[in-house]
This record gives structure tokens, C-alpha cells and sequence, in this order.
């Protein structure tokens, strides 16, 4: 399972969580005010060189690049 990056939208506590794919977009209770938190871009693959020495960001709203409805080809390395 991926780790995903959430943050608390009443505390702004941030935290990792290991979920499933299939939930990753689920809000996690905040451990620290049991607020609701809402999934950060990850950091893993947010971020793609565009080849002169800047970055742009990848996708929209997606776990990483590569992800799918079904799958996502950052998961299984790990
Ligand atoms: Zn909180």
C-alpha cells in the first residue's frame, strides 16, 4: 500500500497514512483534533522534470503520474 500525505483542515496538522488506492481520496480523522483532513499531492511523483531545469506539476488530483482507476504503476515497487 502507498502512503499518502494527509493535512487537517481545522489544525493544519499534517500526517501520512498507508490506505488502499481505493481510498485514498477518503478523509481522515485528524489525530490530533479528530477533524476531518483532506489527502495532500504526494510528494513521491507530484513532480516531473520538463527538461530545463524547472518543474511542473503532473496530473490533476491523481495519486502520481501513472495511476488508474484500476491500479497505479508507483504502488507495487515498495
Ligand atoms: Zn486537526
Amino acid at each position: 500500500m502507498p502512503i499518502y500525505e494527509y493535512a487537517c483542515t481545522v489544525c493544519e496538522h499534517g500526517f501520512e497514512r498507508l490506505r488502499p488506492i481505493s481510498r485514498m481520496d477518503d478523509e481522515v480523522p485528524c489525530p490530533k483534533c479528530d477533524s476531518e483532513s483532506k489527502r495532500q499531492l504526494s510528494v513521491f511523483a507530484a513532480f516531473t522534470s520538463t527538461g530545463d531545469g524547472e518543474y511542473a506539476p503532473v496530473g490533476g488530483g491523481g495519486g502520481c503520474a501513472g495511476c488508474g482507476p484500476n491500479g497505479c504503476g508507483c504502488a507495487g515497487g515498495m
